[in-house]
C-alpha cells in the first residue's frame, strides 16, 4: 500500500487533535464573539486556551497571536498590512528572497505595483540565502524584510537569527514565513528576533484551514500592521470574521502537542533520513541531495535522480508513496520549480528532482520498505 510522504504540503491531523476538534464542534457550540449568553463564553475559553498554547509554544504572549485562516492569509496581512505605514512614513522599500513561498512573493509583487520598491534576493547551490546578502540591501527607507525559515521544498534553513538580530538594530521590520519549522525548530524559534511570524496548523498535524500571525510588541507596542478585510473587530481587526472555533482549538492542542513531543519528533525524523538515504546509497541509483544537507531540517529530503523524470516516476510510482516535485501551491500545471531554479539548478537537474517529506507518524519500516519499490521503479524508467 502506498505510504503518505508529503507532509510538508499537509500533514495528517494528530488523531488527539481530532478528539478535541470533534469535542469543540460537539458540546462548545456558539460564536466566541457573542456576549448574550454562556454559549458564547465557552466558545471564548476554548480560544484564548488555544491562544495561550500557540503562545507558550512560540514563547511570546498570548496578546501576540492573532488566529488566521492560515499562512497564506497571515503572509498577507504581515505584508500588506503595512501599506498605511509605508505611506505615512514614506518607507516603502521590502526586501524578500526567491526562494519564499507564493503567498509571500505575490503580496510583494503586487506591492511593487503599487509602487513599492521591491528587491528579491536568491539563494546560493546551497539552497540558503546568505544574511550578508539581504542586510548589505537595507538603507534608511526599508519597510520591511520578510524571509522564510526553512523553505518547503528543501528543508533548507535559512538565516532568520543572524538577520533578526540586525534588524532589531536597525529599527527595520522582520517578517518570518515559519510554517515549515512551527513545532519543530522549537528552540530556534523561540531564540529569534522577528516582528511578525507566519504560521499554518495543518504543517504541524493540526487541522486545515487555520494559521497564525504572530505580532510581537515593542515597547508595549503592535508592530503597525492593520487588517487587509473589513468586516468585524474580532482578532483586534486584524483578521476580521467569526472565528471558527474547533479549528483554533486544534490548532492550540497541535502546538502543545509540538511543545511537549518536538526532541523526540526531531530525533525520529533524522533517524528516517539516515535510513532513506541508506536505501538511495544501497540501490546504486545516481542521485545527489539539493541543498546543503548541513543546514536541512531532519523531516524533508529533495534529491535529483539523474535521468529519472519525476513526472514519469511519481505516476508510475505511485502505490509506494505519494510524494511531490514541488509546491502543493504551485502543482497543478507541471513547470520546474522556482526554488531550485533560484538555486542555479539546471532545468534538466530539476525535473529529475523530487521532494520526499515525513513527519512524527510516520512508520519507519513502512517507509523504508516503500522507498525501496520506489527506487525500483526509478531504475526501471532511467533513461
Ligand atoms: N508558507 C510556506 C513556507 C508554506 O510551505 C506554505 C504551504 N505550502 C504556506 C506558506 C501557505 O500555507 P497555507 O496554504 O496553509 O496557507
Amino acid at each position: 500500500m502506498s505510504i503518505y510522504l508529503d507532509y510538508n504540503a499537509s500533514a495528517p491531523v494528530d488523531l488527539r487533535v481530532l478528539d478535541v476538534i470533534v469535542e469543540v464542534y460537539k458540546n462548545k457550540i456558539g460564536n466566541a464573539d457573542s456576549r448574550t449568553h454562556n454559549y458564547g463564553e465557552n466558545a471564548r475559553s476554548v480560544v484564548e486556551n488555544a491562544r495561550k498554547q500557540v503562545a507558550c509554544l512560540l514563547n511570546v504572549s498570548s496578546d501576540e497571536v492573532f488566529f488566521t485562516s492560515g499562512a497564506t492569509e497571515s503572509n498577507n496581512i504581515a505584508i500588506q498590512g503595512l501599506k498605511d505605514y509605508a505611506e505615512s512614513t514614506g518607507k516603502k522599500h521590502i526586501i524578500t528572497t526567491a526562494i519564499e513561498h507564493k503567498a509571500v512573493l505575490e503580496t510583494v509583487k503586487y506591492l511593487n505595483q503599487e509602487g513599492f520598491d521591491v528587491e528579491i534576493i536568491s539563494p546560493d547551490r546551497s539552497g540558503r540565502v546568505s544574511a550578508d546578502s539581504i542586510l548589505n540591501k537595507v538603507h534608511d527607507d526599508t519597510l520591511l524584510v520578510s524571509v522564510m525559515h526553512v523553505n518547503n521544498e528543501t528543508g533548507i534553513i535559512q538565516p532568520v537569527k543572524e538577520i533578526g538580530e540586525y534588524l532589531d538594530t536597525k529599527g527595520v521590520l522582520f517578517h518570518i514565513d515559519a510554517t515549515q519549522s512551527c513545532g519543530k525548530l522549537v528552540d530556534e524559534i523561540r531564540d529569534l528576533k522577528y516582528n511578525m511570524l507566519s504560521f499554518s496548523a495543518h504543517k504541524l498535524m493540526g487541522p486545515q484551514g487555520v494559521g497564525v500571525l504572530v505580532l510581537k510588541k515593542k515597547k508595549y507596542k503592535l508592530p503597525p500592521v492593520k487588517g487587509i478585510m473589513f468586516g468585524g473587530q474580532q482578532e483586534h481587526g486584524i483578521r476580521p470574521g467569526t472565528i471558527p472555533v474547533a479549528l483554533v482549538a486544534g490548532c492550540g492542542k497541535a502546538c502543545e502537542l509540538a511543545e511537549r513531543e518536538y526532541k523526540e519528533n526531531t530525533l525520529k525524523g533524522h533517524q528516517i533520513k539516515i535510513k532513506i538515504l541508506k536505501e538511495l546509497d544501497s540501490s546504486g541509483i545516481e542521485f545527489s541531495i539539493n541543498g546543503d544537507p548541513d543546514y536541512c531540517v531532519g523531516s524533508t529530503l529533495n534529491i535529483c535522480m539523474p535521468g529519472v523524470s519525476s513526472e514519469a516516476l511519481m505516476i508510475t510510482a505511485k502505490e509506494y508513496c505519494g510524494v511531490s516535485n514541488g509546491s502543493a501551491c504551485t502543482s497543478k500545471n507541471y513547470a520546474p520549480s522556482y526554488v531550485l531554479a533560484a538555486m542555479g539548478i539546471p532545468v534538466d537537474q530539476i525535473e529529475c528532482s523530487i521532494r520526499i517529506s515525513w513527519g512524527p507518524d510516520s512508520d519507519v519500516t513502512e517507509v523504508i520498505s516503500n522507498i525501496h519499490g520506489f527506487l525500483n521503479i526509478a531504475k526501471q524508467i532511467r533513461s
